[in-house]
Formats: structure tokens, sequence, C-alpha cells
């Protein structure tokens, strides 16, 4: 008898392009059947054929608690009852902000000031670009290759032919016009930010970065270079746009930034980008900044911004209960789980004598087949990435559900007791066999 796993990817490829709603959920870089998802508690997720797992994906990011953690629902539960949408504003919200601008704090320096909200990272960047370019009054933008920031058109650029020439569209559907105006350059490459200043500085509104790239799998951000962004960019009167979606209230209180003016690299964004925590499993992102930028948004500002569903209730309030309790203690039992899962990984990998590295930022890491830190995704891309479908579809047969890509970052939980974390490491030797064949 088929599995229902595959009962219902072969329903949902007749009615779902690629029976998923975001690619990487097919498993189109491991193959197989993705595990349809039927509830998910703690550290754990069960699938549509009741099969258990623990869970290394955390729906991506957000359930840095854990899922279902019972404040968060029950704080959902107590909002769905007053109403599910009002669009007007609520108390909710301004509450929300505040937590925000209160937590991205360090080293003296307070970048959020004011807080948008929005449903989705994407909208979080998007808006934060047509901001930038309402603030500065140019068009042109530099983002890296290898760095992720949703899906909006300009942010789907592939790299041209040199660092000082405009895009290509990164992917069909975006406009020759619309990819031009971003310059793409290899991440860690300053040389090639200042080259692209060097040729159109009066004309770049922003350079945008992932605080520390986590779509290339992990990359730890080199020594300074946040830092010398914001110089290069303030120096030409551009903005740094500094994209927390992944990494910000996981890595650190104060997310990536905080960690780093913590460790003496202090540097100040002008616009942050916030995703994934901040909604605590629901729809909700954010940008923030200094009231002077922000106060470009429209109602107060020329910079149009919008959405009827912007700040809804239901995920302010998992938004609100999950920075309350992602407490010092949390990010210190994820730190903890993350040090266990990666020495438990490295130990089985050098065993195999299988060539790897597991860069790791704060709580965030991933493992590369690479035997050194890659920094550049033209780096990453030259590692043994076909080890990964046997290493994957190992630890999966063995009920822990990684995500399906070597490029991904794992996220773990603070949900991962000792039972979860010793589940993880009974699986790593056999997955460890797997990759060395
Ligand atoms: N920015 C970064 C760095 C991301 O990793 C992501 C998504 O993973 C986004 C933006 C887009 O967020 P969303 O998927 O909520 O649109």
């Amino acid at each position: 008898m088929a599995d229902r796993n595959d009962e219902l990817f072969a329903h949902a490829r007749d009615v779902i392009p690629g029976g998923v709603n975001s690619p990487v959920r097919a498993y189109g870089s491991v193959g197989g059947t993705p595990r349809f998802l039927a509830s998910a508690r703690g550290a754990y997720v069960t699938d549509a054929a009741g099969r258990e797992y623990v869970d290394l994906v955390a729906s991506w990011g957000p359930a840095l608690l854990g899922h279902a953690h019972p404040d968060v629902v029950a704080a959902v539960q107590d909002a769905a009852a007053r109403g599910l949408s009002f669009g007007a504003p609520t108390e909710g919200e301004v509450r929300l902000a505040q937590l925000v601008a209160d937590r991205v704090q360090a080293g003296g320096l307070k970048p959020v000031e004011e807080v948008r909200l929005v449903s989705t990272g994407t909208e979080a960047t998007m808006t934060a670009i047509r901001l930038a370019r309402g603030v500065t009054g140019r068009d042109l933008l530099v983002k890296f290759d290898g760095n992720y920031h949703g899906h909006s058109d300009g942010l789907l650029a592939a790299a041209g032919s040199g660092v000082a020439t405009l895009a290509l569209p990164g992917t069909a559907g975006v406009p020759a016009g619309v990819a031009a105006e971003t310059f793409v350059v290899p991440y860690g490459d300053l040389d090639a930010v200042r080259a692209a200043f060097a040729a159109h500085g009066e004309r770049i509104a922003a350079i945008i970065v992932e605080a520390a790239p986590a779509n290339m799998g992990v990359v730890e951000p080199p020594a300074g270079f946040n830092r010398t962004l914001a110089e290069i960019a303030h120096a030409a009167g551009a903005l740094l746009i500094l994209d927390e979606v992944p990494t910000g209230f996981r890595v650190h209180p104060a997310g990536m930034w905080g960690l780093q003016v913590e460790a003496g690299e202090d540097y100040e964004p002008d616009i942050i980008t916030f995703g994934k925590v901040i909604g605590g499993g629901m729809p909700l992102a954010a940008l923030g900044g200094k009231r002077a930028v922000m106060e470009y948004l429209a109602p107060v500002g020329p910079v149009y911004q919008a959405g009827t569903l912007s700040g809804n209730p239901l995920s302010v309030a998992a938004g609100i209960a999950t920075l309350e309790l992602a407490t010092p203690e949390v990010y210190a039992a994820v730190d903890a789980a993350a040090t266990t899962v990666i020495d438990a990984l490295s130990s089985a990998l050098t065993a195999e004598g299988v060539a790897h590295t597991i860069p790791r930022v704060g709580t965030l890491f991933g493992l590369a087949f690479l035997d050194r830190k890659p920094v550049s995704y033209e780096e990453a891309k030259t590692q043994d990435a076909f080890r990964f479908t046997p290493f994957f579809h190992s630890m999966l047969a063995s009920g822990v559900n990684l995500p399906p890509s070597i490029f991904e970052a794992w996220f773990l939980t603070a949900a991962h007791d000792a039972e979860a974390l010793a589940r993880i490491a009974d699986a790593l030797p056999a997955a460890a066999k797997a990759a060395a064949a």
C-alpha cells in the first residue's frame, strides 16, 4: 500500500504546481517524496503517515521555542476569540513594535526607533528597498551573490559579467530593466563593493546584506565586513539595509547585529528587516530604523506601503508571546543544543573520513562538505554536494527531519532536550557512512 505521503504528493502535483507552495519543500535537490506534516510539537513533527521525526527545520526558523509552545498557542487562541482581523490599529501592534525597539540595542547603540509590521520577509526587504530609494532619491542597489532576501523582482537578480556591471534577471519573469538596477557582487568582496561605488556611487541608494548569510549554507561574515559595508554606504550617502529575517531574535536577543556589537564590531545599519522568529510561526515580519528614515513611510512620508493583513492580531499575539518567552535562558539552551549537535555531526563525519565544515553564527549553523569554511557562494558551490542526498535520506529514515538542501541552515529550538539530541546523535553515524560512500 502506498504511503500516505506518496498519495498526497501525487494528488498535490495535480492541483498545486510541483505539489508545494514554496519550491524547496518539493525535495528537488534530494529527491524522493516530501513529508506532508500533520502536526508538530516541541522538537518533533509528525507526518501524514503518522511517523514522528526530530525536527531541524523549525518551520525554517520561526520555532525558536519549539513547535506549538503552549503559551504561544494560547495567545493566538485568545486573540482569535476576539476577532481574526480588523484592518485597524490594535494595542498589540504598539506593544510588539516597542518590544522590538527595546530589544535591538547593544553597545549604547539603538538603531531601531520605529517599526513597520508586514506579513512576510519578502515584503520587509521589498519595503526596505523602496524606503531607501525614497530617502536617498537614488535607484541602484548593491546585493551579494548567494544572499537571498525573498522573491521581489529586484532581488532575484544574477551577477552580470563584471563587478561594476549591472545584474541580469535571476529568474524568468523578472524584467531585464528591473534586474539592471542591482549590482550583484561576490559575498565578502569589499573591493567589488568599492568598485561598484566608484563606478556609480552617486546613484546607489543602498547595500542590502544578510546579517549572516544563511541561504548559501551558513557563512560566517568576515570580521568587520558588515561594519565596513556601513562605512562604504554612509561615505557615499547610501543606506545599509541589514537583513535579519533568519537571524533576528534567533542568534542573540538583539540579532546578529547585537552579537556583532557585543563582540566589538559596532556599526549602525539604517534599516533592519525581521521575519521568522518575530512572528513565532505566524505570518509576520517587520522593518525598523531610526525615526528620520522610517518617517519617509506613508502616511507620514512620501513612500507608499500598505497591507490588508499587516499587523494582524493573531500574528502579533504570537510574536509578542514568543519574544516575551525568548529569555537569555532560551538562547543559552539553544546555543548548548547547537554545540551538542555540531560536535556529534563533526565526530560522525570525521570517523568516516568525510571532509566537512560546520560554519556557525551564534545558535545558527549549517553543514558543508568542504575542507574549509566557505566565504563566497562560488566557494560554497565547490563542495561535494552529492554527499548530502544519501546523508539526508539516511537521517530521514532514522527519524530526523533535516532541511532538504545542503544550502539551508539547520534550526534548533529550546525544546530540543537531551532525548531529542540523543536521537539526532544516534542517527548520525549511519548517515555519515552513507555520505562517505
Ligand atoms: N531574507 C532572508 C535572509 C531570508 O532567509 C528569507 C527567507 O528565508 C527572506 C528574506 C524572505 O522571507 P519570507 O520567506 O518570509 O518572504
